[in-house]
């Protein structure tokens, strides 16, 4: 995609979600990494529905770390992949009360070291707390990114490299945008070409005309 097309995609999203912004509630940097880590092939809707009780019964990172693994599991059953889910949560909180004084780290590096945190929750986590400048790659992301043309790339880890050199700034704000226009504009199965103002220079409409 040439550069001027891609500043008309990035003016083009900013039109249609101006506020685009995590939708997660949360109230502290850890219960934020909390909900991320519970969004995975999660809704945040979700995840809203669960974190209050959740929070309410372990404030802290501390009553996390200290918990009984099945209590975590019954307040996020919802979610899906509980198991797992709850027993990341518990690790992380360990390692963050033992190695970090009780503090969510404050880059990705560190971040990629907690128990259950790869590098697409860490850049979420990172963009959004402290806004550095990483662009999350979810499937909405990495599915918009190749059909625009903004990337030829697959895999969700190099294509965030790629947008990272090609972006190069107000990505965490970027990313969320992106995710709107994958969830409501350019869906999977049915993107509204038909209303979509950039179909000029969309690489997916040109190769079906
Ligand atoms: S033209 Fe269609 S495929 Fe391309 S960005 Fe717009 S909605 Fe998505």
């Amino acid at each position: 995609m040439k550069n001027e097309d891609k500043e008309r995609f990035i003016l083009y999203l900013e039109k249609l979600f101006p506020n685009a912004k995590c939708e997660l509630e949360y109230n502290d940097p850890f219960q934020f990494l909390v909900s991320v880590i519970l969004s995975a092939q999660c809704t945040d809707k979700r995840v809203n529905m669960v974190t209050p009780k959740l929070f309410e019964k372990f404030p802290t990172v501390y009553d996390f770390a200290s918990a009984d693994i099945r209590d975590i599991e019954n307040l996020i059953k919802s979610c899906g992949f509980y198991h797992n889910k709850a027993k990341n949560i518990k690790n992380a909180s360990i390692e963050i009360v033992n190695k970090y004084n009780g503090k969510v780290p404050t880059n990705i590096e560190d971040m990629m070291k907690l128990p259950g945190v790869g590098m697409k929750t860490a850049k979420v986590v990172c963009g959004d707390l402290y806004n550095a400048d990483v662009i999350a790659v979810d499937t909405h992301v990495l599915r918009i990114a190749n059909r625009v043309g903004l990337v030829d790339e697959k895999d969700p880890s190099k294509c965030s490299v790629k947008l990272e050199k090609l972006l190069k700034n107000d990505m965490p704000r970027i990313h969320h945008r992106l995710v709107l226009f994958g969830r409501y504009h350019c869906k999977a199965q049915k993107p509204n070409c038909e209303q979509c103002e950039i179909k000029d220079i969309c690489k997916y409409y040109k190769s079906k005309l």
